[in-house]
């Protein structure tokens, strides 16, 4: 058996940076999705992948060994250099053993396995959604627009010592693995995923479509994947990389913008933390920035997060958009989530949303000939 790797990583049409990064590295396969800003997240997610592939390949420890000592890594990192202070990735990595695949996992990227025309989702998302859903207390389906979605409940570098989830998985010829991170699961769905992974028989194209996919339905967030397809073939043909794109994300600039975080949101984002934890809940709050709508119902920027558990509010507004409409933007199949807050990673993120909204308004004004009849107050511009 022999398995032929297809990978791609893609900033999206939103972000200003790539926090995604992942590991082809055959047997080993493995994606990241850092948070905590451009900076922190970029660091989380290399520094993670950089640990678990360095111990692979002096045979240290076991797959979740490994997995646990990036969780160190990440932490001790975050706690030492407090301009990457607070950081944290995901983790879920993929080794291919003989006839099996070992899965080690943490937080809300994916691993999937397409089998005799069914896909199935191998991990569990360590999401407050999800635990909702286990719960009974909302459906798959309120989960994906829910204004919870990206609080993640286990993150490699939050905490000194997390669990990782471990599986073990028998592969047929035949089998199709993909390893993702939010952004493509975001933006795409498992349908869809399993329509374009069908559509081609090369896993690198496989790979490349989806990217395209989830750029098509907006983009809003890194989007990273990993294919691999189980062939016949000998043991010791496992094979990787059909591309010789670098296997790392390719490393965007860097926006120089510091984190200028106020006293008073730190405590409100504090109480979040504490309230739910409260709750029973070992919270980490994935994103600290969202677009949203005003009390006076325009496009607004808050840092926060866009949840009142207990009643309190956890976010402050930042900057209003008088040009934009709330309800004009979420008009757009693409911003219907606006109302409930579009998480952003920083505030250049959460303006760079802004922008791609107003481009989107004047675009569709310029369609229709005029501005449209619920034309914002103040907008003038129409090309
Ligand atoms: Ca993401």
């Amino acid at each position: 058996m022999r398995v032929l790797a297809g990978f791609a990583t893609d900033i999206g049409r939103v972000r200003q940076g790539n926090e995604d990064c992942f590991l082809a590295e055959s047997p080993l396969f493995a994606v990241a999705d850092g948070m905590g800003g451009h900076r922190g997240g970029e660091v989380a997610s290399h520094l993670a992948l950089d640990t678990v592939e360095a111990m692979h390949l002096r045979g240290e420890g076991t797959l979740a060994d490994q997995v646990r000592e990036a969780n160190r890594v990440v932490y001790l990192r975050s706690s030492e250099d407090r301009k990457v202070a607070g950081m944290g990735t995901t983790l879920t990595a993929a080794l291919v053993d003989g006839d099996g695949l070992h899965l080690a996992h943490v937080g809300d990227s994916r691993a999937y396995l397409l089998r005799a025309g069914s896909l199935r989702q191998l991990t569990d998302d360590h999401t407050l959604v999800n635990r909702m859903v286990k719960a009974g207390e909302i459906t798959r389906e309120e989960a994906t627009v829910h204004p919870h979605r990206n609080v993640v409940t286990r993150a490699l570098g939050t905490e000194p010592e997390i669990p990782v989830d471990e599986q073990s998985v028998a592969l047929l010829e035949g089998d199709r693995i993909l390893l993702c991170t939010d952004g493509l699961t975001g933006m795409v769905t498992e349908d869809q995923i399993q329509a374009i992974m069908e559509s081609t028989d090369d896993p690198q194209e496989s790979a490349d479509r989806l990217i395209r996919a989830a750029n098509r339905a907006g983009g809003i967030d890194n989007i990273t994947a990993v294919v691999l397809d189980v062939r016949e073939g000998s043991d010791e043909g496992t094979e990787a990389g059909t591309v010789s794109a670098n296997p790392r994300s390719a490393v965007a600039a860097i926006p120089k913008r510091g984190s200028l975080r106020k006293a008073g949101v730190t405590l409100l984002v504090s109480v979040a933390v504490l309230t739910l934890t409260a709750l029973g809940l070992r919270i980490y709050v994935h994103s600290q920035w969202y677009v949203g709508v005003s009390s006076d119902g325009y496009v607004a920027v808050f840092q926060g997060v866009p949840a009142t558990p207990l009643g309190i509010h956890l976010s402050t507004l930042q900057t209003e958009y008088k040009d934009l409409l709330g309800a004009d933007v979420a008009s757009f199949d693409l911003y219907k989530s606006l109302p409930n807050g579009i998480t952003a990673n920083s505030r250049a993120d959460a303006e760079a949303i802004v922008t791609q909204m107003r481009a989107d308004v004047v675009t569709q004004r310029a369609i229709k000939g005029g501005p449209s009849p619920t034309a914002t107050p103040s907008a003038g511009a129409v090309p």
